[in-house]
C-alpha cells in the first residue's frame, strides 16, 4: 500500500516536471528535520530521565547521611554516659554495633586532654601496649595555621579496627587541622554531628568524618554552657564516601550515564574536588552533548556537592526508534505530498474543464444559455449577447421568461412552446426527459425584435439541482433562403414560370398515370436572336418577362384541368395543358399567336415578334415527356419552315423526315445561345516528376431534348456546316478566360491546350481572333496549347507551315494530335515547328505486352526527341501502361489512370488534393502498392 502510494506520488512527480527539484529538496530537507527532531527528542528525554534520577541519588545519599547521623549522635550519646577508657571496651562496644559497616573506615574517639597532662596520656597509652603511641600532628589532615599554640589537645585514642593502617590515626591531635578545631568548637556546645571532607594529607584521598562531641555524662539536659565544660571528647565515624555514592549510582542504575563524577567542596576557604569517578573511556568524538550538574548531598555540609557530567552521544541515541520515526515521518510526508498532489490535480482538472466549458461556449455558433432551477439566467455566451444584443453581466441573474420569451405564461403560448417554458419553470419534473428537445419558437430581441429560433433543450442535472441549457439558433434567414432556393429549384430566375426540371418532373407524373391525357405546346419566339443582339440582352429579357406574363394571361381564361407553363430556356416557352382536343388547342395556340404579335414597349424601344407553336398529344405521340417534347419541338420547326407565326401539329411523318443528324444539326444553332456547352478538363503529367503541368480542354453538349451528345459525333456535324467557327470561339473563350482566372493563383503557370478543328484552323480569321483575345485578356500565349489533328497538319502541308510558324511567333504552342492514325511523312514532320506530339491512344491500347504497339510507341518517342518534340501519350488507362511509357522516356501522359476529363471546380480540387502531383495521389499509390506486393505476384 506505501509501494503503491509512493510509486503512484512518484509517477505523479514525472508528469510535473518543474516542480521536482522542489520536492526532492523538500523530501531531503524532511527527512533531516525529522532526524534531527528525534534526535533533539531523544537527547531531551535522556536529560531528563538522568535529572530524576539525579534527584533519587540525592534523596539516597541524604538518606543515608542520616542515618549515620543518627548513628554517630548514638554513639556518641553512649560513650557519654558509659565511659570507655580502654580499647577492649571500645573495641567490644564498636563492634557490639548491629552496623552496616560497608562502607565504615573506621570508628574513632579523641580524647580531649590538658596540653600539660599529654604526658601522662602517652604514658597510660604505653601502658596499655600503645608503646610508640605520642600526641602529635601526623600530617593526616591538613596542618593547622594558627592553632598550634593551644593550651589542649584532642588527640585520638582509640579506634575500631585496629588495623595496621588504622593505628596511624592514633595520637594525631585533631585540634592541629584548623577545619577540624573550628568545628569542634562549634560542635561541642549544641551537641550535634558534623561532617568534615577532607584530603588525606598522606594519601591525598577524600577522607569523610561524621564527628559527634561525647561529654562526661548525658548531655541531653545541658545547657550550652554546661556542654562546654562537660566536654570529653570527639567521636569519629570515617566513611568510605566513595564507595557509598557508588553503591547508590549502582543501585539506582545511572553507572553509565555519569561519566565524570566529582565531589566539590570548600576546604580552607578553597573550592576543592575529588574526581570520584571518571568512566570518560568513550571516543570523544561519539559525543554530542555534554552536560553538568551540581548536587547537594549533605544537609550538614550544604558545600557539599557532587558534580556530575553526562555525556550524551551517538551511543545513546536509540537507533531503532529513530529509524522507526523517521520512516513514519516520511511515510507521512508521501501521504501529505499524495494528497496535495491530488488536490492539485483535481483542481487544476477542474480549472481545465471549466476554461474547456468556458472556450466552448465562447465560440459556439450557438447562442447557449444556462438557466437555472427557479428559471433564472446562469450562463449567456458571446453569441447570446450577439443575438438577442445582453450583454452578459445584464443578462445573467434576470428571468429568461421575461427576459426573451414573448410568452410569460405556458397557457398564452403556442403549443410547441408550451413544453419549454413547463421545462424552464419545473426542470426537476422533466429530469427523466428523454435526451434532447428542438422547437421553433419566436423569441425577442432587447429591442423588441421578433427573431425566429430553434431551441434545442435538455435538463442538466448539476450538484443535486437540475438546470435547461438552450442552444438557440436565428433561423430566421435560413427559412429564408430555404424558400428562396426552393422558388429557384422550380421556378425561372427571370420570369417566374415554372423552370424545365420542375416541368419535365411534372408531366413524368402525368405520364405515369396514364389516364390524363394532355399535349405539349413547344413556343418558340421568331426574331427574338436579332432583338437580343441589336438592342441587348437587358431588352430581351424585359421582352421574355412580358411574354411570360401575357402566356400565363392567356391560360387564366382556362377552367378545366391542369396547366403547366415552363420557360424552357432561352426563348423557348412550353406549355402543357391538359386536353388533347385539336379544336381547343388550335384556339388556344391562335389566342398565343395574337398575344404575341402584340407589340411590347420597353424603356425606348416598341418591339414586336412573333412565334412558332409546334404540338404534340398524349399518348397518341409519345410515352415520355423526352419523346413528347422531341415531337413538339419537330413539329414547331414545321411552323418555322411554313413561314412562322403559325402553329402545327406533330405527324408521324415529321419523325422519319427529320433525321438525328438533322436533330442534331438544328438544335446546334441554338447551343452557344442556350449556354449547352461546358468545357471539361483533362490533366497531363510530368512523367519524370509526376506533376501535372497542363490540361486538354475538351467540350461537351448537353441539349435538353437531346441529352448529352458524344463530341466526335456532333464537332463532325458541326464542321461540315461550318457551325464550328462559332463553337470554336466559344471554346478559345472559355480558355482564354480560364487562363485568365489562374494568374496569381496557385495555378499561374498551368497551360491548356485546345482541339481546334481543320475548318477553324484554316479560316482567315482564326489567328487574328486569338491572338486578340489572348492580348485583351493579358494572358501568356506560351500557356496556350493548340491541337491540331495529324489529318489536319498533313492536309495543306506548304498553307500550313506559313500558318504553324505565325502561330509559333505568336508564342503559342503547337501539337499533333492523334499522331500515327495518319499519313505523317518523317521528311514534313521535320519542316513543322511542333513543340508537342500526342501518340494516338490506340497504340497506347496495347501497352506493355503487345510488341508492335511498344515497337512504334518507342519508334515515335525516339522520332519527336530526335526532333526535339516533346511526347504526350493519351488515353493511358493502367499502371503498367504509365510504367512502361517511363521506361521508355516518353516526357507527359494523359488518360483515365490520371484522370477523366473533370469540370474545373472538381479539377483544382484534385489539383489541391494531391498537391499537383500525382504520384501523391490515392491512385497512383494503391496502384504501386499492389504492384509491389510479392504475395500478390506469387498468387497470379
Ligand atoms: P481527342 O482530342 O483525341 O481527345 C481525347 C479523347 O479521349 C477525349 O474524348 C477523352 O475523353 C478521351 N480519353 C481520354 N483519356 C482516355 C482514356 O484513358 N481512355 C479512353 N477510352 N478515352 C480517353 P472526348 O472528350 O469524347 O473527345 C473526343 C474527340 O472530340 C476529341 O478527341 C477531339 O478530337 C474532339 N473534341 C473534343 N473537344 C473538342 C473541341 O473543343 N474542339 C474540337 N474541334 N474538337 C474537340
Ligand atoms: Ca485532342
Ligand atoms: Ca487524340
Amino acid at each position: 500500500m506505501v509501494m503503491l502510494m509512493i510509486s503512484q506520488t512518484i509517477k505523479t512527480f514525472h508528469s510535473i516536471k518543474p516542480y521536482r527539484l522542489v520536492i526532492y529538496v523538500s523530501i531531503l530537507v524532511w527527512f533531516l528535520f525529522t532526524l534531527i527532531a528525534e534526535v533533539f527528542m531523544q537527547y531531551d528525554d535522556n536529560v531528563s530521565k538522568f535529572d530524576s534520577s539525579l534527584s533519587e541519588l540525592k534523596l539516597k545519599l541524604t538518606e543515608h547521611e542520616k542515618q549515620i547521623e543518627i548513628l554517630v549522635s548514638g554513639l556518641a550519646q553512649q560513650y557519654s554516659t558509659d565511659n570507655m577508657k580502654n580499647f577492649e571496651s571500645f573495641a567490644k562496644y564498636a563492634e557490639t554495633l548491629s552496623l552496616d559497616q560497608k562502607f565504615f573506615n573506621n570508628i574513632s574517639f579523641a580524647i580531649l586532654t590538658q596540653n600539660n597532662q599529654v604526658e601522662a596520656l602517652e604514658l597510660e597509652m604505653h601502658e596499655q601496649g600503645f608503646e610508640s603511641f605520642i600526641v602529635s600532628n601526623k600530617g593526616i589532615f591538613l596542618p593547622s595555621s594558627s592553632s598550634g599554640h593551644l593550651p589542649i589537645s584532642l588527640p585520638i585514642v582509640q579506634i575500631h579496627p585496629l588495623t595496621p593502617y588504622n593505628t596511624m590515626y592514633l595520637g594525631q591531635n585533631l585540634l592541629l587541622s584548623d577545619e577540624i578545631f573550628n568545628i569542634f568548637q562549634e560542635q561541642k556546645t549544641d551537641n550535634t554531628s558534623r561532617v568534615i571532607f577532607q584530603n588525606s594529607g598522606i594519601t591525598r584521598e577524600l577522607v569523610v568524618l561524621f564527628t559527634h562531641p561525647v561529654y562526661s555524662s548525658n548531655p541531653n539536659n545541658f545547657t550550652p554552657r554546661e556542654l562546654a565544660s562537660n566536654i570529653v571528647g570527639l567521636f569519629l565515624l570515617n566513611i568510605d564516601y566513595p564507595a557509598l555514592v557508588k553503591s547508590v549510582i549502582k543501585e539506582i542504575n545511572m553507572v553509565k550515564d555519569a561519566q565524570n563524577i566529582k565531589f566539590v567542596y570548600q576546604q580552607n576557604q578553597q573550592t576543592s574536588d575529588t574526581v570520584l569517578m571518571d568512566s570518560n573511556t568513550s571516543n570523544q568524538y561519539n559525543q554530542i552533548f555534554n552536560i553538568q550538574r551540581q548536587i547537594n548531598i549533605s544537609k550538614l555540609r550544604p558545600d557539599a556537592m557532587l558534580q556530575i557530567t553526562y555525556s550524551w552521544g551517538f551511543k545513546q541515541i536509540n537507533y531503532l526508534s529513530l529509524i522507526q520515526k523517521t520512516l513514519i515521518s516520511i511515510f507521512i510526508f508521501f501521504l501529505i505530498l499524495f494528497l496535495v498532489v491530488l488536490s492539485i490535480r483535481y483542481t487544476s482538472a477542474l480549472q481545465q474543464m471549466n476554461q474547456r466549458m468556458r472556450e466552448i461556449l465562447k465560440s459556439s455558433q450557438d447562442a447557449v444559455m444556462i438557466i437555472d432551477s427557479l428559471g433564472i439566467v446562469r450562463e449567456w455566451n458571446p453569441e447570446a449577447e450577439r443575438l438577442f444584443g445582453y450583454a452578459a453581466k445584464k443578462a445573467i441573474g434576470k428571468p429568461v421568461l421575461e427576459l426573451i420569451f414573448n410568452h410569460k405564461e405556458m397557457k398564452s403560448a403556442p403549443l410547441n412552446e408550451q413544453h419549454l417554458i413547463k421545462v424552464l419553470q419545473s426542470p426537476e419534473e422533466y429530469r427523466n426527459m428523454s435526451s434532447t428537445h428542438k422547437v421553433e419558437i419566436s423569441l425577442h430581441t432587447r429591442s423588441g425584435f421578433p427573431m425566429l429560433v430553434e431551441v434545442t433543450y435538455t435538463v442538466l442535472n448539476v450538484f443535486d439541482s437540475y438546470e435547461t441549457s438552450l442552444f438557440i439558433k436565428d433561423i430566421t434567414n435560413q427559412r429564408k433562403n430555404e424558400e428562396e432556393i426552393s422558388q429557384l429549384a422550380y421556378n425561372d430566375a427571370l420570369t417566374g414560370l415554372e423552370n424545365r426540371v420542375y416541368f419535365k418532373r411534372e408531366v413524368e407524373e402525368f405520364c405515369r398515370t396514364e389516364q390524363r391525357h394532355f399535349s405539349i405546346l413547344f413556343i418558340d419566339l421568331d426574331g427574338f436572336k436579332q432583338v437580343n443582339d441589336s438592342l441587348g440582352h437587358s431588352v430581351g429579357d424585359e421582352l421574355l418577362v412580358t411574354i411570360a406574363h401575357r402566356l400565363e394571361q392567356t391560360l387564366r381564361t382556362r377552367d378545366r384541368g391542369e396547366t403547366h407553363l415552363c420557360r424552357f430556356g432561352g426563348d423557348e416557352f412550353v406549355l402543357m395543358i391538359e386536353t388533347t382536343n385539336e379544336d381547343e388547342l388550335s384556339s388556344i395556340s391562335i389566342r398565343i399567336l395574337n398575344q404575341l404579335e402584340l407589340p411590347v414597349k420597353t424603356q425606348n424601344e416598341e418591339i414586336q415578334v412573333s412565334g412558332s407553336i409546334g404540338i404534340s398529344c398524349f399518348p397518341q405521340h409519345g410515352q415520355d415527356v423526352d419523346t413528347l417534347l422531341r415531337h413538339a419541338d419537330m413539329a414547331m420547326y414545321r411552323s418555322k419552315d411554313s413561314g412562322k407565326n403559325t402553329y402545327s401539329f406533330f405527324e408521324e411523318e415529321m419523325s422519319r423526315a427529320l433525321s438525328e443528324r438533322l436533330l442534331i444539326e438544328k438544335h446546334l444553332r441554338n447551343a452557344i445561345y442556350q449556354e449547352e456547352f461546358k468545357l471539361v478538363y483533362q490533366p497531363q503529367l510530368d512523367l519524370k516528376t509526376g506533376n501535372i503541368l497542363g490540361v486538354e480542354a475538351l467540350l461537351r453538349w448537353n441539349n435538353p431534348i437531346l441529352g448529352s451528345v458524344r463530341p466526335d459525333i456532333f464537332i463532325e456535324i458541326a464542321e461540315e456546316n461550318r457551325q464550328i467557327i462559332p463553337i470554336g470561339d466559344w471554346v478559345i473563350k472559355q480558355c482564354v478566360e480560364q487562363l485568365q482566372k489562374w494568374q496569381n493563383t496557385e495555378f499561374s503557370n498551368m497551360y491548356i491546350a485546345f482541339n481546334a478543328s481543320s475548318v477553324q484552323f484554316e479560316h482567315p480569321l482564326f489567328l487574328k481572333k486569338l491572338t486578340e483575345k489572348v492580348q485583351q485578356a493579358n494572358v501568356n500565349p506560351e500557356l496556350l496549347e493548340i491541337e491540331l489533328t495529324e489529318r489536319t497538319v498533313m492536309s495543306n502541308v506548304s498553307e500550313n507551315i506559313e500558318r504553324f510558324n505565325a502561330v509559333r511567333e505568336n508564342g503559342l504552342a503547337l501539337s499533333v494530335d492523334d499522331f500515327g492514325t495518319g499519313y505523317s511523312s518523317l521528311s514534313y514532320l521535320k519542316r513543322f515547328p511542333l513543340n508537342v506530339l500526342k501518340i494516338d491512344k490506340s497504340f497506347i491500347d496495347g501497352l506493355p505486352d503487345d510488341d508492335e504497339d511498344a515497337s512504334i510507341a518507342s519508334a515515335i518517342i525516339k522520332l519527336a526527341h530526335s526532333l526535339n518534340i516533346n511526347v504526350v501519350a493519351e488515353g493511358v488507362e493502367t499502371f503498367e501502361q504509365l510504367q512502361f511509357l517511363k521506361e521508355l522516356y516518353c516526357d507527359s501522359a494523359q488518360g483515365y489512370f490520371i484522370s477523366h476529363p473533370l469540370p474545373i471546380i472538381d479539377l483544382e480540387e484534385w489539383l489541391k488534393s494531391n498537391q499537383r502531383n500525382f504520384f501523391n495521389s490515392s491512385t497512383y499509390k494503391k496502384a504501386s502498392e499492389k504492384q509491389n506486393s510479392p504475395a500478390i505476384e506469387v498468387q497470379e
